[in-house]
C-alpha cells in the first residue's frame, strides 16, 4: 500500500497550485494525471487569473480596495453572491499570488484590462497575465507539458502573447512592428533548429509550464497516465484513491485528504446534453479527457453536483474549420477580431443583435437568449488584411486556403454576401449602412459598442475616434459563421469556503476537497473579468492545501471498502 499526505487528482491550475502549496507547507503530495500530459485546459488557456487587490497591479501604478471588489462582485453576481466563498476568495487570492511568486517559478505581470461589466467598483488589472516562460527550463519534462491548441499557435509551435499581436499585424507598416516580429521569428527559427519546436511558452502554457517546474522543484510526486478510478472511503470519510497505473489498479492512501481537480466535464457528451443550452450546436474547447471524472468521484462519496447557477460554462463564440482528414479546428473568438473596428456581427436575417465587443460570456448568452446557433462576423477586405478573421490571419498570410475550404465566405458585394449566408440582401445592406454612419463618428446607439472601457480596451488603440468602431470598408466582403461554444464548464460540486466537499445536508465529507472546475464556481456562471476561472481555481487549490495542513492527519484507518478486492 502506498501512503502520502495529499492526493491531487488532475494537473491543471487548481491541482498544481494545491500540490505546490501543500508541499511547501511540508506535506507529502502525489498528483495523479489521467493523460500523458500535465497542464489540462490551463495549458490551452490565456493563463490569466482574476484576483482583486492583487499586488502585481501596483507595478502598473494601479490600486484596488476590498470594498470596491465586494461592491463590484455584489453588483455582478447579485443573488448568486455566496458570502462565505467570496470572502475566502478575496481573502486568499492575493495571498496565494504572493505565496506563489515568493516560493515558486510562477510569476505574473500587470494587464491593464478593465473588468468586463460596467458596474460600481469595477477596476483594471484584476486580470493578470502570466510572464512568458522559457520551456528549456523544463528540460526533459517539456515534452510532458500539454501544448496549446494548434489553432492558437503560428507555424505549428510558435506561441505568441496578446502583446505580440498588434506589432505583428504592423510588420510591414511600422518599424516597431518589423523589429518586434523579426525578433520573435528569429528566436522561433533558432528554437526550431535546436529543439524541433518553439520553446517560448506564453499565456496558459507559460502558467502550466511554470506550475509544472515549481511542482517538480518542490518535490511533488507527479504521475501521468494515471487516471483516478475510485475513492477509498471509510465511515463516510475519504481516505484514499484507487487509480490505474502501468496497466494495474493501485491503491494510495491519503493522511490529509484527496483533492478533486480533474477539470470539469467539457468533453462529456451526456452531461453536455443535460446542462448546456443548444448543446447539439455547442463546441467545447476543453481537452477530450475532461469528462467529469472528479465530479463523478465526488458524487460517489456523497457530494452534490450543483446546477443552480446563472450558467454552467464559460461561453465563447467559436468558428469551425472542417479539415479534409475529417478533423475539426475550433477557433475561439475570445476578442482578437470581433472587437476590432470595421466589422460587425449579424444574425441569419442580416441584423445586428449584440455589442460585438462584449465579453465572450455575454456574447454567447445573447445567442442563447435569441436561440441563435449561427451568426456571422462580417467585414471588408481591409479589415481582413489588418486584423485577420478567425483562423485567417492578417497580411502577409493569405486568406485563400480558408476561402477555398468554405471557412470564410467571400463575395464582391454585400448583397452577394447576404445571399451566400441566406439573408435578405436589402436587410444586410441597411444594417451595414446604419452601422457605418454611426461607426464613422465613433458611436453605436444600438448596442453601445465602444462606449465602455472594456470594448474600447479590446479594440485597436491606434484607431480614432473610437478604438472599437469603424465603418465596414470596401469589398470584397467576408463572412465567418460563429457558433456558441465553451472555454470550460464551471458547474461542479458544492463546497464550503475551505474547498471541502459537502453532502446533501451541507455536511463536510471528511478528507474530500474540490477546486477548479470540479468545485461549483464561486462566480456561479457569471464572469466579472478575464481570469474568473483560473483565479478562483488557483485560490481554492491554495485554500484546500492550507486546510489539509492545518487540519492535521486523519485517524489511523482500517480500510474495508469492498472495492479493494479488485485491487492488485
Ligand atoms: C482557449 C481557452 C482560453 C482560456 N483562457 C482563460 C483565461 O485566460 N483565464 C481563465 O480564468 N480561464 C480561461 N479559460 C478557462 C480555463 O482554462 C479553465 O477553466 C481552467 O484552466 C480549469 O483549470 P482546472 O485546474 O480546473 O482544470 P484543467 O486545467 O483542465 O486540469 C484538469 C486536469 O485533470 C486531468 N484529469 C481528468 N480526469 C482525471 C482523472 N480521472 N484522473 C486524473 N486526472 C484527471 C485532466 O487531464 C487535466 O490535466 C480558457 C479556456 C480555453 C479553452
Amino acid at each position: 500500500m502506498i501512503e502520502t499526505d495529499v492526493i491531487v487528482i488532475g494537473a491543471g491550475a487548481a491541482g498544481l497550485t494545491a500540490a505546490i502549496t501543500a508541499r511547501k507547507l511540508g506535506l507529502e503530495v502525489l498528483v495523479v494525471e489521467k493523460t500523458a500530459y500535465f497542464g489540462g485546459t490551463t495549458a490551452y488557456s490565456g493563463g490569466a487569473p482574476w484576483i482583486p487587490c492583487n499586488h502585481v497591479m501596483k507595478q502598473a501604478g494601479l490600486s484596488d480596495t476590498r470594498k470596491a471588489a465586494e461592491t463590484y462582485l455584489h453588483a455582478v453576481l447579485g443573488d448568486w453572491y455566496d458570502e462565505d466563498r467570496i470572502k475566502a476568495f478575496l481573502d486568499n487570492g492575493p495571498e496565494m499570488l504572493a505565496f506563489l511568486e515568493r516560493e515558486s517559478e510562477v510569476k505574473f505581470k500587470p494587464f491593464l484590462a478593465p473588468d468586463y461589466e460596467v458596474q460600481p467598483g469595477a477596476a483594471r488589472s484584476r486580470s493578470l497575465l502570466t510572464q512568458e516562460y522559457n520551456g528549456k527550463l523544463l528540460g526533459e519534462h517539456l515534452k510532458l507539458l500539454r501544448l496549446p491548441l494548434p489553432q492558437l499557435m503560428l507555424f505549428g509551435t510558435m506561441q505568441i502573447e496578446g502583446s505580440d499581436i498588434h506589432p505583428m499585424r504592423k510588420v510591414f507598416k511600422t518599424w516597431q512592428g518589423f523589429k518586434h516580429t523579426t525578433k520573435l521569428m528569429t528566436r522561433f527559427i533558432t528554437e526550431r533548429l535546436q529543439h524541433g519546436r518553439g520553446v517560448r511558452l506564453a499565456n496558459g502554457n507559460a502558467l502550466a509550464g511554470r506550475l509544472l517546474r515549481s511542482a517538480i522543484d518542490a518535490g511533488v510526486t507527479l504521475w501521468n497516465h494515471t487516471p483516478a478510478l475510485e475513492l477509498v472511503t471509510e465511515g463516510g470519510a475519504v481516505r484514499g484513491l484507487i487509480a490505474q497505473k502501468d496497466g494495474r489498479k493501485i491503491r494510495v492512501m491519503a493522511r490529509r485528504g484527496v483533492l478533486l481537480a480533474s477539470g470539469g466535464f467539457g468533453a462529456n457528451a451526456e452531461m453536455r446534453a443535460k446542462y448546456i443550452p443548444m448543446a447539439e450546436h455547442h463546441w467545447s474547447l476543453q481537452p477530450e479527457d475532461n469528462v467529469g471524472d472528479g465530479i463523478g468521484l465526488g458524487v460517489s462519496a456523497g457530494g452534490v453536483l450543483n446546477d443552480r447557477n446563472a450558467g454552467q460554462c464559460i461561453w465563447t463564440p467559436v468558428s469551425v474549420l472542417r479539415q479534409p482528414d475529417g478533423s475539426v479546428l475550433k477557433y475561439p473568438h475570445i476578442f482578437i477580431d470581433r472587437a476590432m473596428p470595421g466589422s460587425l456581427v449579424v444574425d441569419p436575417a442580416g441584423r445586428r443583435f449584440v455589442n460585438e465587443g462584449s465579453s465572450y460570456q455575454n456574447f454567447v448568452k445573447t445567442m442563447h437568449a435569441r436561440q441563435l446557433d449561427t451568426v456571422y462576423l462580417v467585414a471588408g477586405r481591409a479589415f481582413l488584411r489588418s486584423y485577420g478573421i478567425g483562423l485567417a490571419r492578417p497580411a502577409p498570410f493569405s486568406e485563400r486556403p480558408y476561402v477555398d475550404a468554405g471557412y470564410l465566405i467571400e463575395a464582391p458585394t454585400l448583397a452577394a454576401l447576404a445571399q451566400k449566408i441566406g439573408a435578405d440582401p436589402s436587410v444586410l445592406e441597411q444594417t451595414v449602412q446604419r452601422f457605418n454612419t454611426h461607426a464613422s463618428q465613433g458611436t453605436d446607439p444600438d448596442f453601445g459598442r465602444g462606449a465602455d472601457p472594456h470594448t474600447q480596451f479590446r479594440g485597436d488603440a491606434t484607431h480614432k475616434p473610437n478604438p472599437s468602431l469603424g465603418p465596414v470598408g470596401d469589398g470584397p466582403y467576408y463572412a465567418l459563421a460563429l457558433h456558441p461554444g465553451d472555454l470550460s464548464t464551471v458547474m461542479g460540486l458544492d463546497t464550503n469556503a475551505n474547498a471541502q466537499v459537502l453532502d446533501r445536508d451541507g455536511r463536510v465529507i471528511p478528507g474530500l476537497y474540490a477546486a477548479g472546475l470540479d468545485m461549483n464556481s464561486v462566480m456561479r456562471g457569471l464572469y466579472p473579468g478575464g481570469g474568473s476561472s483560473i483565479g478562483p481555481a488557483m485560490t481554492f487549490g491554495y485554500v484546500a492545501a492550507r486546510h489539509m495542513q492545518q487540519a492535521g492527519p486523519s485517524d489511523t484507518y482500517t480500510v474495508t471498502s469492498p472495492t479493494l478486492e479488485a485491487v492488485l
